[in-house]
């Protein structure tokens, strides 16, 4: 390193930091230009859409070599290239990790858009565009900050390794970053750069994420004439044997997961999640007569698809049961569920994350943030979705999140980012990687 004091080191790296915005600003905009959709994410044609995650990879490849990287490739999925780049340190410190997802979720009803998702707009403050928030941004400002210590003179004494990977939007981390920690480039500790902060505000320190389970559940009915309905529903009447309408029936289910929600809410919090923060979203429902879509007979199929977050004290398996349970329960009374109980398919399971207390990492970015903004201290809070911290810590790899972004745009139609918030986190990342790595000595 060059001589000074580690405030004049502070001073450089933010300095360094402020006059590489511009080009980070370009930099993202070119990212956001690569539409890198994840060919897995539910509705897309693979074939088609596959090879621009790969892209927005080489695009990263590109600025970690100009930081100072040792650059290599890592490739699960054709066209469907990790990037990730070492900057080797002198020795003797401790080394840290900065992943980002490379692939974006589909752009929504374009109809909304200001513009197109892809091209991106700037404004004075903010940068429009799908993945400006989620998360090319924070990709994007963590090889800015390896670039920023590089042109501030700065050795590290640990390794400080870049990571963009595929995959992350479905879960996929066995392309992803699950393939590039078992390809070698782990690290002691880890900053995942996804979105930590709202409208107006710096991002927010995150050590910890909600488990996430997306299952569906099925149901059978008997199929009838819709002039038979009266009958089938007053059990004075015939009844069941003549016709089960399988929309009636699942509003025994929904009202008994709702229940659980309420419950969740109040008695399940968490000092980190707002109260009622932990949920279970009705988001798809099908139901109608066996391949017809008019309402001139019974409904005899049904299908509702839930998306749950929960507390990160508990286990999938935990939560799981208990919402079978809760609907074997609602199923109880009624004769047709009893004898025609629902079918549950398990589709997605993303356990949840929590840093130990007293982490020395969180301590470090706490510090770099401080430092970072001229002496506002960072809000702790959870985390508003899942990401690749749960499959780290698979690895035995411990970290958090902070990234720019905000994070209800995530996802949404005219997603952005701050551009005071994209310069914040680069500053972040540089400053704990000294806060860290160490420096080097010499
Ligand atoms: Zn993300």
């Amino acid at each position: 390193m060059t001589t000074g004091s580690t405030h004049d080191l502070a001073g450089r790296v933010t300095d360094e930091v402020d006059r590489l915005t511009d080009r980070l600003v370009a930099s993202l905009v070119d990212a956001i230009a690569i539409p890198s959709v994840n060919p897995r994410y539910p509705g897309q044609e693979y074939d088609k859409v596959v090879g621009a995650e790969g892209d927005v990879s080489a695009l990263l490849a590109d600025l970690y070599t100009e930081a100072g990287a040792d650059v290599g490739k890592v490739t699960v999925e054709r066209g469907r290239d990790n990037a990730c780049g070492v900057i080797h340190g002198a020795g003797g410190g401790r080394s840290l990790l900065l992943n980002g997802h490379v692939d974006v979720v589909p752009s929504g009803r374009l109809d909304r858009w200001r513009g197109d998702p892809f091209r991106a707009q700037v404004t004075d403050d903010t940068v429009i565009g799908r993945g400006a928030t989620d998360m090319k941004g924070g990709l994007v400002a963590a090889a800015y900050a390896a670039l920023a210590l590089r042109r501030a003179g700065v050795r590290l004494a640990g390794d400080l390794v870049l990571q963009a990977v595929v995959g992350e939007e479905v879960g996929d981390h066995e392309a992803g970053t699950t393939a590039v920690l078992e390809a070698g480039y782990g690290a002691d500790a880890a900053i995942v750069c996804e979105p930590s902060g709202r409208a107006g505000s710096l991002p927010a320190v995150v050590p910890v994420t909600p488990g996430l389970l997306w299952f569906s559940i099925s149901l059978e009915g008997r199929t009838a004439h819709s002039g038979l309905r009266g009958m089938t529903i007053h059990p004075t009447l015939e009844g069941e044997h003549l016709g089960v309408n399988t929309i009636d029936k699942f509003w025994l289910i929904y009202h008994a997961l709702r229940g659980l929600e309420d419950e969740w809410a109040r008695h399940n919090r968490h000092p980190l999640f707002p109260p009622g923060y932990f949920n279970l979203l009705p988001g798809v429902l099908r139901a109608n007569p066996s391949g017809i879509l008019v309402p001139f007979f019974l409904a005899d199929e049904l299908t509702v698809e839930y998306c749950v977050y929960h507390h990160p004290d508990r286990s999938n398996e935990e939560v799981m049961a208990e919402i079978e349970d809760r609907v074997a329960n609602a199923c109880r009374n009624d004769p047709w569920l009893r004898e025609h109980p629902p079918v549950f398919e398990w589709k997605l399971l993303w356990p949840p994350y929590t840093l130990p207390r007293d982490s020395a990492l969180e301590a470090a970015v706490l510090d770099a943030h401080t430092i970072a903004s001229g002496g506002q201290a960072p809000v702790r809070t959870g985390f508003m979705g899942v990401c690749d911290l749960t499959w780290m810590d698979r690895k035995g790899i411990g970290g958090l999140v902070y990234g720019p972004g905000v994070g209800y745009t995530a996802h949404a139609e005219n997603e952005y980012v701050e551009i005071a918030q994209l310069a914040q986190s680069a500053k972040t990342y540089a400053m704990t990687a000294i806060n860290w790595c160490g420096l080097a000595e010499d």
